[in-house]
């Protein structure tokens, strides 16, 4: 049975009294931990460990992370100018996006790292930077994501510039006068060393390729295990193959090559619980299902309907007698999809937990939710508020971090039609 991870009953208790439900609390212990292990990642001559930050935006935790020594991987313009009001230099952030904005010329010339991500965007720097220095992010042809939603390196990948495509790169570089200073490649979620060795030797083929490149982006990606029976990665094990790949270039080119590394997941997973209350119950009969019904769903957890990604529940009866029984566990969305138990990578498919039994009013815990949670939510569906979110430092004491959204604020952009 899974367990709470940072909280205590009574903590969760007081946290809903102070700050009701939904409520994310992360914990401050967890994310030093985490960051510790990140910046410890084996290199050769060098590292900058950086926040994928679309993975959890709060300037609370940006903030932390910055004290600890930590940049910032931005994925559009909004979150590098978040960054930068959250305290960042632009020097402290690279970014790597989809879409490359309005405005990423201004963020360059005041030192923004822009990784170019396709030969579209490498002319559009070309055309309002000539001259400048840039990274360019390439799809290796290799991932090692669990599926197609998670998978960001390969031929289904639209991420990146393909590899094949280097002349192709190198003809624009002269004809812009850009000088590449940093190759990137993040290629998904995985944990294996020898992918990661596999890559480490692939993007450092590619760096061969631009002499002017001191810095190799290998990306993010490390598996976190939010289940008990999940294994994270351990980037001790993983680096190794790494450093010493960067070493072995060094020797036969004498270019000593700087290592970065975006961690999201990695960072946050398992640094955050999502609070809730059960408002209701039901269920379909002795061949059906019982049902528990959060104050949450997907409005703040997406993941289980989206990708059959599985987070460890725990009901916090205020029965201490409370005996197992099994659930499934339910959004307060009018949505059948809106499912926290779903069959593992299976979105469509139920699959019962065995909880302690619990009733409406009792407390429900979300372990593993603080990556790609609050920042990825079905947000306002139903109209639903955005939740609150708290910080639990490492004194013990709940800091709220982002108050919960009103109903005005959900409608402040409407604007009447004549
Ligand atoms: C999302 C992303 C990351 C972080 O991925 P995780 O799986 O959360 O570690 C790192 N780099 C880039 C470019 C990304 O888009």
């Amino acid at each position: 049975m899974e367990k709470l991870r940072f909280l205590t009953s009574a903590k969760a208790r007081e946290a809903r009294e102070k700050f009701g439900t939904p409520l994310f609390i992360y914990d401050e212990a967890t994310l030093k931990a985490q960051a510790e292990s990140a910046l410890a990642f084996p290199n050769a001559f060098g590292l900058t460990a950086r926040f994928a930050m679309k993975a959890s935006p709060n300037a609370a935790i940006l903030r932390l992370f910055k004290s600890l020594g930590i940049q910032i991987d931005a994925s559009s313009i909004y979150e590098v100018e978040r960054a930068i009001r959250a305290g960042f230099l632009p020097n402290e952030i690279s970014l790597s996006t989809q879409e490359l904005g309005h405005g990423f010329a201004e963020l360059l010339k005041r030192g923004v790292h822009i990784n170019a991500c396709s030969i579209a965007q490498l002319k559009k720097i070309g055309e309002a930077c000539p001259g400048s220095e840039i990274g360019v992010r390439f799809n290796p042809g290799l991932g090692s994501g669990s599926n197609n939603r998670t998978n960001v390196g390969g031929p289904t990948s639209s991420f990146g510039i393909w590899y094949e495509k280097i002349d192709e790169i190198k003809n624009l570089l002269q004809h812009y006068g850009l000088k590449v200073i940093c190759l990137h490649t993040h290629i998904g979620s995985g944990s294996d060393p020898s992918v990661w060795s596999k890559v480490a030797l692939m993007s450092l083929d590619l760096v061969r390729e631009f002499p002017d490149v001191h810095t190799l982006d290998l990306g993010g990606g490390y598996k976190i295990g939010r289940m008990n029976d999940e294994r994270s990665t351990n980037l001790q094990e993983i680096g190794q193959p790494v450093k010493e790949a960067f070493l072995k270039f060094a020797d036969e080119t004498g270019r000593q090559i700087h290592l970065e590394i975006e961690p999201g997941t990695f960072l946050a997973a398992n640094a955050c619980t999502l609070l809730s209350s059960i408002q209701d119950t039901t269920d379909t009969g002795s061949d059906g299902y019982s049902f528990l019904k959060l104050d949450t769903g997907m409005t703040e957890v997406l993941r289980p309907s989206l990708y059959g990604a599985q987070h460890p529940i725990i009901t916090i009866p205020d029965n201490p007698e409370a005996s197992l029984t099994e659930y499934i566990v339910c959004g307060h969305c009018c949505e059948s999809g809106d499912i926290l138990t779903p069959a593992p990578d299976q979105p469509e498919v139920l699959q019962p937990r065995k909880l302690l039994e619990a009733d409406i009013g009792d407390l429900c815990a979300i372990e593993g939710v603080g990556a790609y949670c609050a920042a990825m939510p079905a947000k306002n569906y139903n109209s639903f508020p955005e939740a609150a979110e708290a910080l639990h430092r490492e004194t013990g004491e709940l800091q709220l971090i982002r108050s919960r959204q009103t109903l005005d604020q959900i409608l402040q952009n409407e604007v009447a039609a004549e």
